[in-house]
This record gives structure tokens, C-alpha cells and sequence, in this order.
């Protein structure tokens, strides 16, 4: 109420409303608006406390001594409640430009208007908050929608994966989050697919490979069960058959073994700092009677000492499986040459052989398990398609890999590169 006195009395003030009397229709007509627009009755009182503007009109001309005019005149604006009446009064000054009191406005409110004003204050309030929250709680349903909908069917559809429904995949919308987390639960479930369906492969083809060498055996052997009386020689033949059908098949199971070995993580690489040529040399040394019966030219190129933290066993096995494979597939008077190199990083082993090489199609499947390119021409050699395998994860265990270069009909080179710093592996 104080507020409003002073603003008018300011707005009296600078439009020279009291000593101007030309300007009182526009003056009377502004005080009016004013009061109904605050709901309260406005006074305007020249410095003889004389009346000479009133919104109820009923006043105009009449003198009135009141304290709140006593205050203003005295240049302390005032408000007070006057309860017996049922109303509040406010006062304010008016002076010119010299500081002299010229006159003052008066604001007579009733407490019930007032008290009206703060009912329709709180009942407005009220409708605010109460839609505010409506509007919290349909925002909250939503949200609670776009993000809990999506991340319990993720999680259902990781329940059904865990039950054993590897086929089943979570449908990715949008970019958000959970659907980031959504593709990378798909893409651990093809892993999952991957494995399971290698697995299954993997026992079949043991399971077959096992099969053939035993079918031959029960052949064999009963070729010679049913024939009566059969000459000695037959007997020999037939043994010595059946008995590299068993030598075969304990090939297979050793290999077989190497490879679970190497694949289960418990059994840990034995690492000691092994020499790498020296390694080659005790290796070719073992290969050359095998070279030899194929007239073929073995040569090692090891010009520097190598030397690399490596389980040496293992590590063996595999180089010997390239350098094994790469005498079996060369023709006979062919050349199969092994060299040792190095970098900051990694120790290089190449095994180089001119024989029927290998076509781009069957390079990125010969170090599956049981994969060979020719399987007759293999069941000669007493191939078990495992060596490459072996290797493989060997290399792999050492931290390195295996990369094979070669054009069908024009040789193979079989790149092994094993780090030297194989500690986090
Ligand atoms: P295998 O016991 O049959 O030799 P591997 O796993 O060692 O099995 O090799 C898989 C197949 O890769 C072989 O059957 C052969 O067809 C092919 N291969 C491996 N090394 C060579 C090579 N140096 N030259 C040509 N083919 C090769």
C-alpha cells in the first residue's frame, strides 16, 4: 500500500497535478483507473490537508487533519491499520522541486478487499501447483517410459540369452545409451553363437576324424578274421596298415591335447629367455632327415643372436609345424629356407618354401581345426589338419602373430612375429 502511495504521489508529483489545475481531467480521470485498478480509494490533499481529488468523489473540497497526512506533510510516508473501521490507510508526500511539501496522497483500503486479494492470490496458487504437478508427474511417467521400457526389455532379452536362446538379439532403437549398451550385448551374443556353433563343429570333426581311422582298423581286421587259413604275408600287410591307422590316431589325440592345453588359460606359458636361433638350429637339425628323403634344400638364415622371453616347448612345436608343413607341401629337389630376423619390437621368423602354395580362398581358413586344402592328398602325408591350429595359438599365446603369403602353384611364406616385451599377455 506504501509502494502504490509513493508511486502516485511520485506520478502527482511530476505531472504537476496540484499546482496545475488545467491538467485535472486528465488528473481526475488517472486516479480513478488507478483505484479501481488497486481496489482501493484514492485521496489527493494540497498542503492545507484540503481534499482536491477523490476517486468516491464524495470529499472533494472537504479538510481533513489525520496522522498519516500529519506523517506525509512531515516527510515520513506512513501506513497504518485501523481496525475498528476495517481498513488500512497509506501516506505519501508530494513535493516541488525545492524539497517543499505541496501535498499528499492517501490510499484507504478495506481489509476485506484485501483479504479478497490474498484469497484469490492462494486459490490461484493453488490451481498452480496443482498443475505444476500434474505436469511433474506426466513428465516423470514419460521419461520413466523412454528409459526404464527399453532397459527392462534389455535385461529380458540378456535372461533369455543366459537360458540358453543364443539366437535371440535386442531390437536397437535410436542412439542413446541403452542403445549402445543394447548393440554391444548383441555383438557379445554373436561371439557367444560363434563359439557354441564351433564347439559343436569341433566335436564332429574329432569325431569324425576318429572314425575313419577306426572304420579301417575294423575292416582290416576283419578281412583277416574271416579269412580261414590266410598266408602269413597277408597278416604282416594287414597289421602294419592297422597299426599306422593307429599311429595316426595317436597323432590326432596328442594333437588334440596340445591344443586344449594351449586353449585352456590355467595352464600358463612356462616363460624363460629362449634364443631364438639357437631354437632354429636344434629344430632344422631334427627336420634335415625329412628334408633329405624329399632331395629337398634346407637353409637357415640367423645371422643375430634373438632372444625373447618364450615358453621354448611350445614355441618349437609350432615353428616345426611350419617348417613340417612347408617340406610335406614341396616337391621333391624344392628349397625351404628359415630365417631370423628383428626390430625394436619383434623378433621375425619366416619360413619361405617353393612348393604348391596356397590360393588367397584357402589362406583365411587353414588355421582353423581339422581344415586342410586337399584332404586325400593330406590322409598320405598323415596330415591331421591341427599343426596350423596348434600354431596358431601358440603364437597367439606369446602375445604375436601369424601372417601367410602365398600364390596357388608358386610357394608359401609363413610369417611368425613374436614381441619381445610379452609380459601383459
Ligand atoms: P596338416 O596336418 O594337414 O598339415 P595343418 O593345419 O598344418 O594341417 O595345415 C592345414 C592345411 O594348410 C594343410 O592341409 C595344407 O593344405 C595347407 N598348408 C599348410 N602349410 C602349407 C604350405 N607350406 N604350402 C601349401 N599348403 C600348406
Amino acid at each position: 500500500m506504501l509502494y502504490q502511495a509513493n508511486k502516485i504521489a511520485g506520478y502527482v508529483q511530476k505531472n504537476n497535478f496540484i499546482t496545475d489545475s488545467s491538467v485535472s481531467g486528465t488528473f481526475l480521470n488517472e486516479i480513478d483507473e488507478k483505484s479501481t485498478e488497486i481496489s482501493s480509494r484514492i485521496l489527493v490533499f494540497d498542503r492545507n490537508f484540503m481534499v482536491i481529488a477523490d476517486s468516491n468523489k464524495s470529499e472533494v473540497g472537504k479538510t481533513f487533519v489525520i496522522p498519516e497526512l500529519l506523517d506525509a506533510m512531515n516527510g515520513s510516508a506512513s501506513a497504518n491499520l485501523r481496525k475498528d473501521e476495517g481498513t488500512i490507510y497509506a501516506s505519501a508526500y508530494v513535493d516541488d522541486e525545492t524539497g517543499a511539501k505541496t501535498g499528499a496522497v492517501l490510499i484507504v483500503s478495506s481489509f476485506t478487499e484485501f483479504y479478497g486479494l490474498l484469497d484469490t492470490i492462494n486459490h490461484d496458487w493453488l490451481i498452480i501447483t496443482a498443475l505444476i504437478s500434474i505436469l511433474v508427474a506426466i513428465l516423470n511417467y514419460i521419461s520413466s517410459g523412454w528409459f526404464i521400457k527399453p532397459l527392462s526389455s534389455l535385461v529380458e532379452t540378456i535372461y533369455r540369452i543366459t537360458d540358453g536362446n543364443l539366437s535371440e538379439r535386442f531390437k536397437v532403437k535410436g542412439n542413446d545409451e541403452i542403445a549402445v549398451l543394447g548393440t554391444a550385448v548383441n555383438k557379445m551374443t554373436d561371439k557367444l553363437e560363434q563359439e557354441d556353433s564351433s564347439r559343436s563343429e569341433f566335436v564332429s570333426n574329432v569325431s569324425h576324424e576318429l572314425k575313419t581311422p577306426l572304420s579301417s582298423i575294423k575292416v582290416l581286421s576283419e578281412s583277416i578274421l574271416l579269412q580261414d587259413g590266410a598266408p602269413e604275408e597277408m597278416y604282416r600287410e594287414f597289421l602294419q596298415d592297422i597299426n599306422s591307422e593307429v599311429d595316426r590316431m595317436t597323432n590326432m589325440i596328442n594333437d588334440l591335447l596340445s591344443l586344449v592345453k594351449l586353449d585352456s588359460r590355467e595352464v600358463g606359458l612356462n616363460l624363460a629367455e629362449t634364443n631364438l636361433r639357437k631354437m632354429l638350429i636344434s629344430i632344422m637339425k631334427m627336420l634335415y632327415p625329412l628334408a633329405g628323403e624329399k632331395d629337398i634344400e634346407l637353409v637357415l638364415e640367423a645371422d643375430r643372436e634373438v632372444i625373447i622371453l618364450a615358453d621354448e616347448t611350445k614355441l618349437s612345436l609350432a615353428v616345426s609345424n611350419l617348417i613340417d608343413n612347408a617340406i610335406k607341401y614341396t616337391p621333391e629337389g624344392g628349397v625351404v629356407k628359415v630365417t631370423l630376423e628383428n626390430d625394436s619390437q619383434n623378433a621375425y621368423i619366416a619360413v619361405i618354401d617353393s612348393g604348391i602354395g596356397i590360393s588367397e580362398e584357402e589362406q583365411a581358413k587353414i588355421f582353423n581345426r581339422f581344415y586342410r586344402v586337399d584332404k586325400t592328398r593330406d590322409r598320405e602325408t598323415g596330415g591331421t589338419g591341427l599343426g596350423l591350429a596348434i600354431t596358431h595359438q601358440t603364437v597367439l599365446n606369446h602375445g604375436g602373430s601369424v601372417k601367410v603369403i602365398s600364390k596357388e602353384g608358386s610357394g608359401a611364406t609363413f610369417i611368425v612375429r613374436l614381441p619381445f616385451d610379452n609380459r601383459e599377455v
